[in-house]
């Protein structure tokens, strides 16, 4: 981007076809679509595999491209031929469908995880990204899942999307009550869904033989050095692996899990905003109050 330039951000976004190109026919006008962000260039060896979420040469909206914090968003026919236009499912409402950008990433570490009935799960982090890891990790029929953070007014809400048991690492010894509750063995599956150092450290001294782990929240640059035991992975036989974006197939089956309704979509959002307030919008997420914000132009 040039100096002087301008770029509108906003890289969950959803809305109404209201003006199409004339050799689009794979859409009409007051089609309601979900947009998934990531472009790939199409050709590479990445996106040729579906990876278009790790293409080297991508463009996203609200990235470099505009996205979607306006009244109109223009979508690029290399978006439209990527398939990253999704029709929205009917029983779904616009803010629900918002959940899906996030919601797919979180789909993208579930396939990497494989969490399946014999799990014994720990979400490291009780933001909205958490609790998408909660809901997925309940849908797929994990055995317990268990939500550590630091803030009990977050672990309420996990407790109120099925969190099996809440811990508190400030208050509790998390290490001493995860082998407590899972018979001494450790957490199968360990999803970090924060961005602090520590918490990826501290997820390999929690992981049970064979277990698997997600660093699904990336650190801040310069501080993403972590320190851990070799021969606690080497001896533990433990996965570590990590997840990014998502790619459009997952974002298409992502949806079909919104669409079943098995849990309170709506109620993520807790604060909506018209394009007027954006600033109370951005001071409401800094302040850290809220989970989901949205933007309704
Ligand atoms: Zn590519």
């Amino acid at each position: 981007m040039k100096e002087g330039e301008h770029r509108i951000l906003g890289h969950e976004v959803v809305g109404e076809v209201v003006k199409k190109g004339k050799n689009i026919s794979t859409l009409n006008l007051g089609d309601r679509v979900a947009v998934a962000p990531n472009i790939g260039c199409g050709h590479c060896y990445l996106c040729a595999a579906g990876y278009n979420n790790l293409c080297n040469d991508y463009e996203a909206f609200g990235i470099n491209l505009d996205g979607g914090f306006a009244e109109y968003m223009k979508v690029t026919d290399k978006a439209i031929i990527g398939g990253n236009l999704m029709i929205i499912p009917e029983n779904l409402s616009f803010l629900e469908a918002s959940i899906n950008e996030p919601f797919s990433c979180v789909y993208n570490a579930y396939e990497s995880l494989k969490t399946s009935p014999i799990d014994n799960v720990l979400i490291a982090g009780a933001g909205a990204i958490g609790l998408l890891h909660l809901i997925l990790s309940k849908i797929a029929g994990a055995k317990k899942v268990m939500v550590s953070d630091i803030s009990d007014d977050r672990l309420k809400i996990a407790k109120k999307y099925r969190a099996d048991i809440t811990l508190n690492p400030s208050k509790v010894n998390l290490k001493e009550e995860v082998f407590i509750n899972t018979g001494g063995k450790g957490a199968d599956v360990i999803i970090t869904a924060c961005s602090v150092p520590s918490v990826q450290e501290e997820a390999l001294n929690l992981a049970a033989k064979l277990g698997r782990i997600n660093f699904f929240g990336g650190l801040p640059e310069g501080k993403d050095s972590i320190m851990f035991k070799s021969n606690i992975v080497h001896y533990r036989q433990l996965k570590i692996t990590a997840t990014t974006g998502s790619t459009i197939s997952q974002f298409i089956k992502s949806m079909e899990i919104l669409s079943n309704k098995e849990f309170d979509i709506q109620g993520l959002i807790t604060h909506t905003f018209g394009l007027e307030e954006i600033k109370d919008a951005f001071e409401k997420v800094i302040s850290g109050k809220g989970l989901k914000i949205s933007i309704v132009p």
